[in-house]
């Protein structure tokens, strides 16, 4: 069985344990590679090599830099197909999807990050002749940079490129439920010719390994994507360790669709911002509020096309949803749509486990689902779900859909759906949410600040920020 193996000063090398956990495939329900159990002492290593390798990266001039990560990125292009496949292997999301979305994502942040440094500038002020101030941006070390499972190669590249640009070395942990392709990715740094010691990826458990390089002494700045409860536990131990941390957490995400809307765009989008990677994305809108007057004519469409929706074996080209990422995780969302039943919700698609022949028969396929009749304020309209559940409620009004929309704890995304310009500035300002989509969803410009708001994040990155987040401001004051 295929061993996957860190990836430590320029190698691929075992756990010093020797100890391995397994990795499924979710599609059919079975162990297919093994993945290194790493610990304490692995990330000991991983951290004295990116320590070692820091004075080398950090000076090298940004042109050459760029070229290393340009060519990471075009080896990931050249090796689409191929990390496409191995994502939707690990992942269990369509093949379509990892080819359309997650692949040329990964090589875009590489590339965006590799260019962006070029054009990197810091501030200088001129205090009217009085004295003239000057900043300087430079690399904090060794960055600790730790991803989830649900977009493994997407967001494991979106948190290593402008670390490394930015002339960091990195000790990352990819996520130990969808570790292939970062495990693919060290075989290109190595083919790309990283400086050894550059790039370490430890793989492994959060509580083990993740911990270890949250807590090393040697690691001033944690980049973590994942869960709000993990994030807790990590500010828990950085904060008093005075790390520069950035969180990127869960969500709750609301789509607002007013009786204004083009019908049919706000359907069909919402069929994908709904059920796109089995619901797994942290932008996917969760809970759908319509506008009274086209709520019934919206639901009975939205049944009928989410009932029409193949969920089938990744691999197949018709397949538009796949199998969730894990066991638990099915009996997770499983849990929840019973809970909603308990709640008074009704099921009105979906709500059981797929069950597919052949290869697939022991996956974990879910139908999607659609529960109406909830209020905003139940268990199930409040916390995160993270799968192919949607809830759909009524509104009258925009303040009252307003007050549904940020009545959770969390703040990451939302969509508006309205014609009516001054409406979408309206409800967007007054949305507390870090991103909002107007009449679309999941459109991407790398320029702009990500990340959301209350308890789906701190410390916003994208663009500059990112840059200048993985870099330490020093302000020289001279007198003129
Ligand atoms: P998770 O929090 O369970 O795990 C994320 C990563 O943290 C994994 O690599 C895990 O091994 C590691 N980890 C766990 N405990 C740790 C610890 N104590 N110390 C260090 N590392 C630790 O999240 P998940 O289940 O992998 O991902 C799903 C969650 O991620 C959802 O809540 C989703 O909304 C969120 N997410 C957020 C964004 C965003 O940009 N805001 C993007 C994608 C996913």
């Amino acid at each position: 069985m295929k061993k996957i193996q860190n990836y430590i000063n320029g190698e691929l090398v075992a756990p010093k344990s020797g100890q391995y956990l397994d990795n499924y495939n979710p599609a059919e329900g079975k162990v297919y590679s093994l993945i290194p159990d790493s610990d304490k002492e692995d990330v000991e290593v991983a951290v004295k090599a990116a320590r070692a390798a820091f004075e080398g990266w950090s000076t090298m001039p940004a042109q050459k830099r760029s070229d290393i990560l340009n060519k990471i990125a075009d080896l990931i292009d050249k090796n689409h197909d191929r990390l496409a496949e191995a994502e939707s292997i690990d992942n269990g999301k369509p093949l379509k999807l990892a080819q359309r979305v997650d692949i040329p994502r990964a090589s875009s942040n590489m590339r965006f990050y590799a260019t962006a440094i070029l054009h990197f500038a810091s501030e200088s002020h001129n205090m009217d002749g009085e004295a003239v101030n000057y900043t300087t941006r430079t690399p904090m070390g060794v960055a600790g940079c730790i991803s989830p499972w649900n977009l493994p190669l997407y967001l494991f590249t979106w948190k290593i490129a402008p670390a490394l640009a930015a002339g960091n070395t990195v000790v990352a942990k990819p996520s130990e439920i969808t570790p292939m392709t970062a495990y693919l990715f060290s075989e290109l740094c190595i083919e790309a010719g990283l400086p050894k010691g550059v790039l370490n990826i430890v793989h492994g458990l959060g509580a083990k390994a993740g911990q270890s390089i949250i807590e090393h002494p040697d690691v001033p700045v944690i980049s973590f994507t994942g869960g709000t409860a993990t994030g807790k536990n990590i500010a828990a131990t950085a904060a008093p360790m005075f790390k520069k941390l950035s969180l990127e957490l869960g969500g709750k995400n609301p789509n607002i669709i007013f009786e204004d809307c083009d019908f049919d765009q706000a359907l069909n989008t919402s069929i994908h911002s709904s059920f796109a990677n089995q619901g797994q994305i942290c932008l996917c809108g969760s809970r759908i509020f319509v506008q009274e007057s086209i709520y019934e004519k919206f639901l009975n469409a939205f049944v009928e096309k989410v009932k029409a929706l193949t969920v089938g074996d990744p691999l197949e080209d018709g397949t538009k949803v796949g199998a969730v990422v894990s066991e638990p995780h099915m009996q997770k969302i499983m849990s929840y749509i019973k809970l909603a039943q308990e709640e008074g919700g009704k099921v009105v698609a979906g709500g059981n486990r797929k069950k597919l022949e052949g290869r697939c028969a022991d996956g974990y396929f879910l139908e999607p689902t659609i529960i109406t009749g909830l209020n905003h304020q139940c268990r199930t309209n409040q916390e995160e779900i993270f799968g192919p559940v949607v809830t759909i409620m009524p509104f009258k009004e925009e303040q009252e859909v307003l007050d549904y929309a940020n009545s959770t704890a969390y703040g990451l995304s939302a969509t508006i759906w309205t014609e009516n310009l001054k409406r979408a500035h309206r409800v967007a300002h007054q949305l507390k949410s870090g991103i909002i989509w107007v009449n679309c969803w999941l459109v991407r410009d790398l320029r702009t600040p990500f990340g959301g708001m209350k308890q789906s994040g701190v410390g916003r990155e994208g663009g500059w920020e990112a840059l200048r987040f993985f870099t330490e401001a020093k302000n020289i004051c001279i007198k003129l």
